[in-house]
């Protein structure tokens, strides 16, 4: 072995790109001298492994290694890290506190579109045959005489191509050292198929711009005047494609032009801004109240200060929490310090994005789901950069890749779309939290109806709690009625508006004002039964009922998208008395129509966003007033805001609250106050209807007022006498398989192992193994156990070390095993 002991940190610890998980931990690796520089945290590196080369990751640099016998790493691919130490860091401490592999976590705060196994391209600049630096190369260096002699032949050429002529040695230092010498120049092509877009675009030559006015050309060949007929009135220039599209043009035209001298065409690079539609206009800092005073000055402290601190910021929707957001950022920017905004992605609107834009203007970088991959590279590649110093986005723009990060700000932190559902399955919130502590930042968690872990923890002193109790202008919060269902029954009202809504929907309709219409559930009925013998028509693939869809005249499963026709005769007995019950958006919908006849009404759900562009098209139609009411889901819940609706209903507020799980009262007050929010945010005063077969349930009853700490008290009485969350630590565990028997048989090995794996019955409880609730989708079966934890050791460190047997397990039975820790809810 070489004597490398010389250097600081001669060793490297690697991740290989192997999917099996007995694999997914750190390799040591020797790093040769010439490496040195190269092989740093964040890059991908060829490395020997059991006979083969293979790629992997650096995940650091170590004076030692464990083993005795290290080999040296083979080569290093990229020429900068694509990690930052931080953000490697966090990676891994995801995959040791979520259970994930490192891979995974990697994968969460690799940028966009890159995949390991990417290439990137080199090109020779210089002459390089000639000149006095040439004969010094040969000389001095033959292995990159070499490369340069293949670059000669053959240039621009992959790097893998490169590897492959080379046949051995390391290109990492010969290409470094080549770059700085200016003799290439290497573009990553880690991003195929998201790479920058041009567009290219015909330029008028002046010898063009005769040939339009002469009527030679016209006679002779009309589709060519046209087109020099247009960029004369477009000013010279236009791109090709909007030529296309204007004229109908389908052959090469732009070719002929060019031949005959009367145009140039040339490729531009263009952004793909998805905003590049909205024209925002500037915004300054308001004069803050004096609680946002007081609450902006506690954050800025600590930014000051650039040590890691949490902040609740709790106050009910309009009470100014953007504007102390928005004053924190610029006051972070003041210190050169960049920041994140996460918003959850369906409050992630024009209007939304319009209040960052307007006052930091092209420092904001957006990232959400529905951009392009070409989008999110180009918002990336302006983070990167250090273009962009402010993210707004949802979930994932945690992982921005900043390197001078000031403040995080989660908006709506109860959201549970803050948690991913696949693996690893992050919370935002806690990942925020540790991200922040590895970059001395500050975490700013903003709420009008904060979780209770949170509220906890802000009880428990671990993170500060400011209030924002008022609205700012003053507004009164709207009035909230509550409709007890049963008493529309009992006076023989079967329709799905109450006597009370169908009055005000009437007034507000005279008053020329909109109404929002709420409602849990999409389709037209949740279910479809007969009459005669019992029969609710089911998913053959999951245990739950099929849904029927008027508009299509079909009958599908939520669960796994099964359709099919709707049948006249019952499948069973053969009756006609086939009948729908329950009540869906697209049944709202029709019942609205048909009690007022002149009402314009929109729908929001699943069923009519299904493109992109939908959601923004249903809004600002909305917003412009070209429907009186919009009936949705929960899509239209939150984040909305708008001046002309006094009115918002909610069809049953018991959706959320017949779910058997304890995290049950918590999603409904939170999605009441929520809703409620919706109504009266102009000048005009709001109203609130909420229809409930439970009006006396806390968790109703305490929203009318919009009443937090009331809610917080009750909730907290009940989870500290069951010792639930967050009084407790969780961690669930999915067995599945198609076949019950195998997937059974599984959950109670497991349940046995985890047994005997814990340390103390009075500091850990396993609950189950049970069937899931929903026990069979798509064809597999399901069962679930929790392990609960009432002590200072989370559940999770259990797991940590059985990890591999409960795989095996799982593996060998033919069954699937998931674990999710710190689960939302239990169900
Ligand atoms: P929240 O984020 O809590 O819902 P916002 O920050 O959106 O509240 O504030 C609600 C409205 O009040 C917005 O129109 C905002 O521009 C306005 N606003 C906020 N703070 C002030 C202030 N200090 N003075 C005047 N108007 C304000
Ligand atoms: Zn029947
Ligand atoms: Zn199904």
């Amino acid at each position: 072995m070489p004597a490398v002991t010389t250097r600081k940190d001669p060793y490297a610890e690697v991740l290989l790109n192997l999917p099996a998980r007995p694999l997914d931990r750190p390799f040591h690796y020797c790093v040769p001298e010439e490496l040195d520089q190269d092989a740093v945290p964040g890059v991908r590196v060829k490395v020997p492994f059991s006979g083969r080369t293979v790629e992997g990751i650096v995940l650091r640099r170590m004076n030692s290694a464990e083993v005795d016998s290290v080999k040296p790493l083979i080569d290093v691919l990229d020429k900068e890290t694509l990690i930052s130490p931080q953000l490697m860091s966090l990676a891994m401490w995801m995959a040791e506190y979520y259970l994930c592999t490192r891979a995974e976590a990697l994968r969460c705060v690799l940028p966009t579109g890159v995949r390991w196994e990417n290439d990137e391209i080199i090109e020779l600049i210089r002459d390089a045959a000639k000149g006095p630096q040439w004969d010094q190369i040969r000389h001095s260096s033959p292995a990159m005489m070499r490369v340069l002699r293949i670059l000669l032949k053959e240039s621009p050429i992959s790097r893998k191509k490169l590897e492959r002529m080379m046949k051995s040695g390391s290109l990492a230092s010969i290409l470094r050292q080549l770059e700085s010498e200016q003799w290439i120049v290497r573009t990553d092509k880690a991003h195929e198929g998201v790479k920058p877009k041009s567009q290219r675009f015909a330029l008028l030559t002046n010898t063009g711009k005769e040939a339009a006015s002469s009527g030679l050309l016209r006679r002779r060949a009309p589709r060519q005047s046209q087109v020099l007929e247009l960029l004369v009135s477009h000013g010279g220039s236009l791109s090709e494609t909007t030529i296309r599209t204007h004229l109908g043009i389908t052959g090469d035209l732009f070719k002929r032009l060019e031949d005959k001298g009367y145009i140039t065409r040339q490729d531009e690079e263009i952004q793909r801004d998805p905003y590049a539609g909205y024209n925002f206009e500037k915004s300054q800092d308001l004069c803050l109240n004096q609680e946002q005073d007081l609450a902006l000055r506690q954050i800025e402290q600590r930014i000051q200060s650039g040590e890691s601190h949490s902040f609740l910021l709790h106050g009910v929707t309009g009470s100014g929490k953007t504007e102390v957001y928005l004053q924190a950022i610029r006051f972070a920017r003041s210190l050169d310090l960049q920041a994140i905004v996460l918003v959850p992605e369906i409050a992630l609107t024009p209007q939304t994005v319009e209040r960052f834009k307007s006052r930091f203007g092209e420092e904001v970088a957006v990232l959400h789901s529905r951009l392009s991959a070409g989008e999110r590279y180009d918002q990336w590649r302006r983070i990167r950069s250090g273009e962009a110093s402010v993210v707004v986005g949802a979930r994932s723009a945690l992982f921005a890749p900043f390197t001078r990060l000031g403040l995080i700000i989660i908006d709506e932190e109860h959201e549970t779309s803050y948690k991913q559902s696949e693996n690893p399955k992050y919370h935002a919130r806690d990942t925020a939290w540790m991200r922040c502590r590895l970059e001395n930042a500050v975490l700013v968690l903003g709420s009008a109806t904060p979780s209770l872990e949170t509220y906890y923890k802000a009880e428990q002193g671990q993170i500060t709690k400011l209030t924002l109790p008022e609205r700012v202008t003053g507004e009164t919060l709207p009035k909230v009625t509550i409709v007890d269902m049963r008493e529309e029954l009992k006076a023989g009202n079967r329709n799905p508006f109450s006597r009370v809504l169908q009055e005000r929907i009437r007034a507000t309709l005279a008053e020329g004002r909109q109404s929002i219409i709420f409602l849990n559930r999409r389709g037209f009925s949740t279910f479809v039964l007969c009459r005669e013998c019992g029969l609710v028509l089911r998913c053959p693939h999951c245990d739950v009922s099929l849904t029927y869809h008027a508009g299509s005249r079909q009958l599908v499963c939520h669960y796994c998208q099964y359709t099919q026709a709707c049948p006249d005769l019952c499948p069973q007995c053969k009756s006609h008395h086939i009948r729908y019950f329950g009540i869906g958006t697209e049944r709202v919908e029709e019942e609205a129509k048909k009690l007022f006849p002149d009402l314009r009404v929109l729908r929001m759900d699943m069923d009519t966003t299904g493109r992109k562009g939908d959601h923004e098209r249903i809004l600002a139609q909305f917003r412009s007033h070209k429907a009186d009411m919009l009936v949705g889901t929960q899509m239209i819940a939150k984040g909305l805001d708008f001046e002309n609706v006094t009115l918002v209903g909610v069809i049953t507020a018991d959706t959320a609250l017949n779910f058997p799980d304890y995290v049950s009262a918590e999603r409904t007050f939170q999605l009441m106050t929520q809703v409620a929010g919706r109504a009266g945010r102009g000048e005009y005063p709001g109203d609130v209807v909420i229809q409930t077969y439970a009006p006396d349930h806390y968790s109703i009853e305490l929203s009318k007022n919009h009443d937090y700490n009331g809610f917080y008290t009750e909730e907290m009485q009940y989870r500290s006498q069951l010792r639930y969350p967050p009084l407790s630590k969780v961690v669930s565990v999915l067995i599945w398989g198609p076949n019950e028997k195998a997937v059974i048989a599984t959950a109670e090995q497991m349940a046995r192992l985890i047994e005997s794996a814990i340390p103390s019955a009075e500091e850990f409880h396993l609950m189950g193994p049970v069937p899931a609730l929903m026990s069979r989708i798509k064809k597999n079966y399901r069962w679930q156990m929790h392990l609960l934890g009432y002590g200072g050791i989370h559940p999770a460190e259990i797991f940590r070390d059985h990890l591999q047997e409960m795989y095996q397990m799982a593996k060998q039975a033919g069954t699937h095993v998931s674990l999710d820790v710190d689960p939302i809810g239990m169900a």
